[in-house]
C-alpha cells in the first residue's frame, strides 16, 4: 500500500463544507485515498515531504475540452472568425485526424492541465473519422500513462454540410453506428466505482450538428448505463436562431423535449439563457461548464455566472478546446474567470475562493464525482502545492483561498498528486519526458496540418 505524506503545510485551502482553511497541517494518503488531516499526525510514510512552505489545494476539475485541438491552435487564417465559421473552416483540419495526432494531443494537453494543478480531466471528443480506430482506447492509455484522472466522451455528429449541418460527411456517423459504438465504450472503459481514473459521458457535438434522434436516443442509452450526458449549448446566438427556425423552440426548450435536463446532464458554456431557463437549469440540478477565455475569443459573450450561482445552478470551470484558447491552464481561467465578472458587477461578483471552488468541487460535481473537488478524510487524495515564497506572490499570502484567482499563479504548480501518486514534482511531469513528448507532437502536428 503505497503512502505519502506531507507534514507542516502552511495552509490547506480544503473547499470542504466548512470552507476550512488548516495552517500548519499534516496530510496524510495511502493507497490513493486521503487518509487523515490534520496537526501533526503520528503516520510515518513511504515517501515523507516537508510542507512547511507550501500551500495545498484540492486538484482542479477540468470540464470541457478537446484536446486534439491542441493541434490546430493558433491558426491566423481562423483568428478573427466567429463560432459558425470558425468550425466551418477548422473542420477541414480536423477530418484528417488519426490515433497519432490524438494519443499525442491528449500527452500534451493532460500534461499541461496536470502541471498547473489539474488532476482529473473531461474531454469532449467528438471528432471520429471513418477507419480512425479506438481513439478512446487511445485517449485513456495517454492518461494512463501520465498518471490522471481521465473522464472521455464517445461525441457524435449525424449532420453534415448536406443536411445543413456545419462538418463534411467523411466525419459524421448513421445514429445505429454512434449507438452501437457508445455502447461498446461504455462497455469497454467506464468505471463507475469510488476512486475511478476511467469514466464515459456521452456528448454529441451540439444541437446544430447532430439530428434530435441522435439526441433522443443518446439520452435513453446514457441512463440505461448511468453515465453522464454532455453537449455544447447557448454558447452563440446562432445556436438560438438555428433552433427557432427549425423547431420554433429556444435551444433549451429543445433539448428538455428531448430528455437532456437533470442532474447527470451539464453544457458547456451556456451564455444565451434568459431568467426562466436560469430558474429551470436551477430546478432541474443541469450543469453548466464556463468556459471565459474561449467565451472571449469568440467573442461568444458572458456566461451569466453569478445570477446562476445565486439561484443554485451546478457550475464548473473549463479550459474549452484549444483552438479557443488557446490553452489548457485551468489556473489561467480561474484568473480569468474572477475578472471577466467583475466587469458587469463588483458586489455580486464571484469571490477569489467562489472561483477555487467553481474549478474544484463545483467541476467534480458536474462529473457526477462525491469522491474528488474537495480535500477531506475519505476522499481521493488529489491535490496540488504551490510554493508560497516565489517572488511573484510575495504579497499575496495574506489569503491562501483567494490568490490563485487574485494574484493569478504564473507557471505551473511545484508538485501534483492524483490518486496518491506524486504526477508533477518542481513543476515537471514525472512520468513522461516532457521534451520528448514535446518534440514527437511537434512533428506529428507539423505533418497533419500540411494534409489539410
Ligand atoms: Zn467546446
Amino acid at each position: 500500500m503505497p503512502s505519502l505524506l506531507v507534514k507542516n503545510l502552511s495552509a490547506v485551502v480544503t473547499c470542504d463544507d466548512g470552507d476550512r482553511v488548516l495552517k500548519n497541517a499534516d496530510l496524510y494518503c495511502e493507497n490513493g485515498v486521503l487518509r487523515a488531516i490534520g496537526g501533526t499526525l503520528p503516520q510515518s510514510a513511504d515517501e515523507v515531504i516537508d510542507g512547511s512552505h507550501f500551500w495545498c489545494y484540492p486538484g482542479l476539475v477540468n470540464t470541457h475540452h478537446h484536446l486534439y485541438q491542441i493541434f490546430s491552435r493558433n491558426l491566423p487564417q481562423v483568428q478573427n472568425l466567429e463560432l459558425f465559421d470558425w468550425l466551418t473552416a477548422l473542420y477541414e483540419i480536423w477530418k484528417n485526424l488519426d490515433s497519432a495526432v490524438v494519443r499525442l494531443s491528449t500527452l500534451t494537453g493532460c500534461g499541461e492541465l496536470m502541471k498547473h494543478g489539474c488532476t482529473t480531466v473531461f474531454d469532449h471528443h467528438y471528432v471520429f473519422p471513418a477507419g480512425a480506430g479506438d481513439l478512446m482506447g487511445v485517449q485513456f492509455a495517454a492518461a494512463e500513462e501520465l498518471g490522471v484522472r481521465f473522464h472521455a466522451s464517445r461525441g457524435s455528429m449525424d449532420l453534415s454540410k448536406k443536411d445543413g449541418g456545419l462538418p463534411p460527411d467523411s466525419v459524421v456517423q448513421t445514429v445505429d453506428e454512434i449507438m452501437k459504438d457508445s455502447a461498446r465504450c461504455i462497455e469497454a472503459y467506464h468505471d463507475p466505482a469510488f476512486g475511478s481514473m476511467r469514466q464515459v459521458a456521452l456528448a454529441p457535438c451540439s444541437p446544430f450538428s447532430v439530428s434530435s434522434e441522435l439526441l433522443r436516443q443518446s439520452a435513453v442509452l446514457a441512463r440505461q448505463y448511468g453515465v453522464r450526458l454532455h453537449t455544447h449549448l447557448a454558447e452563440t446566438r446562432d445556436e438560438e436562431q438555428f433552433t427557432l427556425e427549425r423547431f420554433h423552440m429556444r435551444p433549451l426548450e429543445y433539448m428538455a423535449s428531448l430528455g437532456w435536463t437533470g442532474p447527470d446532464v451539464w453544457y458547456a458554456h451556456g451564455i444565451h439563457f434568459n431568467k426562466e431557463e436560469l430558474r429551470e437549469l436551477a430546478r432541474t440540478g443541469t450543469g453548466i461548464a464556463h468556459c471565459p477565455i474561449s467565451n472571449m475569443k469568440l467573442s461568444s459573450g458572458v456566461a451569466q455566472i453569478p445570477e446562476m450561482l445565486e439561484l443554485g445552478v451546478p457550475v464548473g470551470l473549463a479550459v474549452d478546446g484549444s483552438a479557443s484558447n488557446d490553452g489548457s491552464s485551468l489556473m489561467e481561467e480561474l484568473r480569468v474567470a474572477y475578472l471577466l465578472h467583475r466587469l458587469r458587477t463588483s458586489a455580486a461578483a464571484p469571490s477569489g475562493y467562489d472561483i477555487l471552488k467553481l474549478a474544484t468541487r463545483g467541476s467534480a460535481r458536474l462529473l457526477g464525482r462525491t469522491d474528488i473537488g474537495s480535500l477531506e478524510v475519505g476522499k481521493c487524495a488529489d491535490f496540488f502545492l504551490v510554493d508560497s515564497r516565489r517572488l511573484e506572490l510575495v504579497g499575496g499570502g495574506y489569503d491562501p483561498a483567494s490568490v490563485l484567482a487574485t494574484v493569478g499563479l504564473r507557471g505551473p504548480v511545484d508538485m501534483t498528486v492524483v490518486n496518491g501518486k506524486i504526477v508533477v514534482r518542481d513543476g515537471r511531469l514525472t512520468a513522461v519526458d516532457e521534451n520528448s513528448v514535446a518534440a514527437d507532437a511537434g512533428r506529428v502536428c507539423g505533418e497533419y496540418l500540411a494534409r489539410a
